[in-house]
């Protein structure tokens, strides 16, 4: 067999599909607690963590990322989450790399390593004691010969540089993404800034994940590009956005909505803002399209199929869906066979069946960033104490 092609071989080739949010999707399965949302599942439940991988992978997905989210020390020992540390991050990194390649080997799938951001960063420490942190993660994805990298969920370019900085000495691939909207990062430096900055540290491809819905992410990466074409900068462009939708969040993104991370469901997008994206993505320029929080395989199989022409070939799970609706056509009802049509979806306005719901939410707009107390790195578990005078600040708490 012919060995695989790299990543930015393929970028340059045409487009590709990354995976979705694996805390959220296995939050919901019950193998991950939402909160620290920490992967110690991939030593606990491997299962569950391989399924979620050949599901994606199935759908469309060309990567498979290792469930390495927060899986840092620091991130691990936080806030009273020991249960989880005892796994380390070094355990939990190995078995997340063994198992995305395991089922990358099933198919064409590349695998990706994955760095997050820290406490030790949003603890205000330095540079160095940061990079310690991202080190023992570099080394263990290096050691189990992943593909390439990938920085994401940073929201603040300085903290991204340095996570840049210690992926580059891999030798391996490095995509950049923030999560951060077209308001630009949580110290004030413009979208426009983080994207040069990423690019001129360094990495090979740049962008957004998580955090704001596909269609405000792409506002943000409409922004990025037009900085980086006027700098001269040549690098690819990654979107794995929300798969909920986010018109009323404010810079923080949706861990500020009221809704998250319990309540958010209707604002779930369907498949067919799927293919909006997807065709909307691919129009601007950007190569490396996949998804974060709330993305299932579904979403991803929609991404697929909208790019099924630029892409020479349809997902195996396309064999029991005929994209724009097609098996409708087989229903026993009339009614239904005649939404079997890509006008019929492309129409609909989804109802929520929630009278009393608002269109939109207030986000709850603390405003705390890096540096911050109540941001800082503990191991100690929150205090009753603690959290009473939270919620004192907390406005829904308070029938607000
Ligand atoms: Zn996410």
């Amino acid at each position: 067999m012919a060995p695989k092609k790299g990543l930015l071989q393929r970028l340059d080739e045409g487009v590709v599909i990354g995976d979705g949010g694996f805390v959220f999707a296995l939050e919901k399965r019950g193998y991950v607690k939402a909160g620290p949302w920490t992967p110690e599942a991939t030593v606990q439940y491997p299962d569950a963590v391989r399924g979620l991988h050949r599901e994606f992978l199935r759908a469309g997905s060309d990567v498979m990322q290792a469930f390495t989210f927060y899986a840092s020390d620091d991130k691990l020992s936080n806030r009273g989450n020991e249960s989880s540390a005892k796994y380390t991050c070094r355990g939990i990194n190995d078995a997340a790399c063994r198992l995305a390649r395991e089922v990358a080997e099933e198919g064409d799938g590349l695998v990706a390593g994955g760095l997050s951001q820290t406490p030790t960063y949003l603890s205000g420490m330095s540079k160095a004691d940061t990079q310690k942190e991202f080190q023992k993660q570099v080394d263990v994805f290096v050691e189990n010969k992943v593909d390439f990298l990938i920085a994401e969920y940073f929201e603040h370019v300085e903290e991204m540089e340095w996570a840049i900085e210690s992926c580059l000495k891999s030798g391996l691939p490095v995509v950049a993404s923030m999560c951060i909207g077209p308001e630009g990062d949580l110290h004030g430096i413009t979208v426009e800034e983080c994207a040069v900055r990423m690019a001129k540290a360094g990495a090979h491809v740049v962008g957004i994940n998580c955090h704001f819905d596909p269609f405000v992410t792409l506002e943000g990466l409409k922004k990025m590009k037009a900085a980086l074409d006027a700098a001269g900068l040549k690098v690819h462009l990654i979107a794995q956005p929300l798969a909920f939708h986010t018109p009323d969040a404010q810079k923080q993104g949706f861990i500020d909505l009221p809704e998250f991370p319990f309540g958010l469901e209707p604002r779930i997008c369907t498949r067919w803002d799927m293919h909006r994206y997807a065709r909307e993505a691919y129009d601007l320029g950007v190569r490396y399209i996949g998804g974060c929080c709330g993305f299932e395989a579904y979403h991803i199989r929609a991404v697929a199929e909208e790019l099924a022409k630029e892409r020479g070939k349809l997902p195996a799970g396309s064999e029991k869906h005929e994209q724009w609706a097609g098996g409708l056509r087989m229903h026993t009802k009339p009614w239904v066979r005649a939404r079997a049509g890509r006008q019929y979806w492309e129409n609909l306005r989804p109802s929520s069946g929630r009278p009393f719901s608002a269109a939109m939410s207030k986000p709850d707009a603390w405003g705390v960033t890096a540096g911050d107390a109540s941001l800082k790195q503990k191991k100690d578990a929150t205090t009753e104490e603690e959290l009473t005078n939270l919620a004192k600040s907390c406005k829904v708490a308070n029938g607000k």
